[in-house]
């Protein structure tokens, strides 16, 4: 039978008695009452001394439930709202309920279903690269990266877009993985996005200016990036025809894109196609503001190298987003981009994918003939027209 401590907090703390909460617990190891032995694994370890920490006492009821008292305001024992806690030694698989049984307020958004923020530091692996894709047939190969910079949240925001869409059951999504591999690198500073800085890794060093040579220490998650890239572009087997690289932008509008300057002038039009059909999807892309160049001071960034670096079939660019807002259209003012609009703009560019891809008939067009018909005169225009 279970033996339940009969302490009554409501009444101790109210009267501040003597039982009165006043420090923290301190790694404190809670076991069985009674138990003789040694700590083993899954005799949880709490504690709350560090900055910010609040747990003054842990109740033993069975070793899947516990019951916590948060530790009162110092000096008023009347509020006893906020909890801050560590727990260590679990056992893998070990569930457990924690019952905060002398929480103050009788009214508070956990009626609402608020649930206390919990964040696991032992889990596997954090997701460094995803791969989306119906694993049974071979196929062309698209390659995103995100937040380089790590003050560019907005980027962040465009890139679960485009994994949410990709992974969806929408049947665009569903034809897409049938022919193509994706493969996307949602954060490449995770040091810099941790560290809450704006644009440069831990050592203090701007990613995306360092692809042409990046060394495994200094820049070690765009060394990964690199070589892996480079790997998939010598192997026969694999067919890389798209990197995008996913920014925002502090002084522009709207999302647009940089390209590449070749000399084969047919290339330089091939590589227009992308943007345009992507202008046609998003209302918030902007194609005026889109531009390619071969500025000498973006030679280290991504787009510029794997230009250089992958052979003329394939298509390199950066995909920038208002820090703020976008203009469409018919608009006279400038609409603030939210995070749900962000990640529109990131569904918009999976989408067009599949655009892509019928008119350079991988994917087989089963729409009427003559929208066919229509499709392939727009390409034809798209192909011979260089942008403005
Ligand atoms: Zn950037």
């Amino acid at each position: 039978p279970k033996q339940r401590n009969t302490f009554k907090p409501e009444i101790a703390f109210e009267a501040g008695g003597e039982d009165a909460l006043v420090g923290n617990v301190n790694k404190l190891t809670v076991t069985p009452p009674g138990y003789p032995g040694a700590q083993r694994k899954g005799h949880l370890v709490f504690d709350a001394c560090f900055e910010s920490g609040n747990l003054g006492r842990v109740d033993y009821i069975s070793e899947f439930e516990f019951d916590l008292f948060i530790r009162p305001d110092t000096c008023n024992p009347r509020f006893r709202v906020w909890f801050n806690f560590t727990v260590e030694n679990v056992r893998e698989t070990q569930r457990v309920i924690f019952n905060v049984v002398n929480f103050s307020k009788t009214k508070s958004l956990y009626r609402d279903g608020m649930s206390p923020v919990v964040k696991s530091t032992s889990r596997p692996k954090w997701l460094d690269l995803l791969t989306i894709t119906n694993p049974e047939r071979g196929k062309k190969l698209v390659f995103l990266t995100s937040r380089v910079h790590p003050g560019e949240s907005p980027a962040s925001f465009v890139c679960q877009g485009v994994i949410d869409f990709l992974v969806s059951q929408h049947p665009v999504a569903q034809v897409l993985r049938d022919h193509v591999i994706f493969k996307i690198v949602p954060m490449l500073n995770p040091d810099g996005v941790y560290l809450g800085n704006y644009r440069c890794s831990l050592m203090g060093f701007d990613l995306n200016r360092y692809w042409q040579d990046p060394s495994p220490w200094a820049h070690p998650t765009l060394h990964a990036v690199k070589q892996l890239i480079v790997q998939m572009n010598q192997d026969p087997r694999v067919n890389l025809e798209f990197y995008i690289d996913v920014h925002a932008h502090s002084t522009m509008l709207n999302g647009f894109m940089y390209g590449n300057v070749f000399e084969e002038e047919e290339r330089v039009r091939r590589q227009a196609v992308f943007p345009r059909l992507l202008c046609h999807n998003a209302p918030d892309f902007s194609l005026s503001s889109t531009s390619f160049n071969r500025d000498t001071v973006k030679a280290g960034t991504g787009r510029r190298f794997l230009g250089g670096l992958l052979d003329d079939s394939s298509y390199c660019y950066t995909l920038e987003v208002s820090f703020y807002s976008y203009m469409t259209a018919g608009s006279t003012a400038a609409v603030p981009y939210t995070e749900e609009t962000y990640m529109k703009l990131g569904r918009n560019v999976a989408r067009t994918f599949l655009d892509y891809y019928k008119l350079n008939t991988l994917i087989k067009d089963n729409r009427p003939a003559h929208i066919q018909r229509l499709c392939l005169q727009l390409n034809k225009c798209l192909i011979n027209t260089t942008l403005e």
